[in-house]
């Protein structure tokens, strides 16, 4: 039973910092779940999946993309900025998260070896 519990706090760990990542929280959940270590060292080596939306056609394109591939947009040095600005502050929420995880999947290892062993 307990050891469910793990694997759940596991795969949300692993999950949590996949959505701050940009990717799909489910896929990583269970990948968490099974492989813990492996899923955990793969979540902090990958990339963040960015991208910016054109302004004028609302599509995503690649957040280097001097020009949308979907309408041909040119997208000026405002629109650069925003990104860059957009970006540092998904940089440093997605540290705090990760930190907070870290601490969140300790707590709950400790709270799960302290009822399976006793006080
Ligand atoms: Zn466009």
């Amino acid at each position: 039973m307990s050891y469910l519990i793990l694997l759940a706090v596991f795969g949300l760990i692993v999950g949590a910092i996949a959505k701050s990542k940009g990717r799909s929280f489910g896929l990583w959940f269970i990948y968490g779940a099974l492989l813990f270590l492996i899923a955990f060292i793969h979540v902090i080596v990958i990339k963040t999946q960015t991208g910016k939306k054109c302004p004028k056609c609302l599509s995503k394109v690649d957040e280097d993309a001097q020009v949308c591939k979907f309408c041909r947009y040119h997208f000026t040095d405002k629109d650069f900025k925003t990104v860059n600005l957009k970006k540092e502050k998904d940089q440093i929420h997605n540290n705090k998260m990760v930190i907070v995880l870290i601490i969140i999947g300790i707590i709950f290892y400790v709270l799960v070896q302290l009822i399976t062993h006793g006080y």
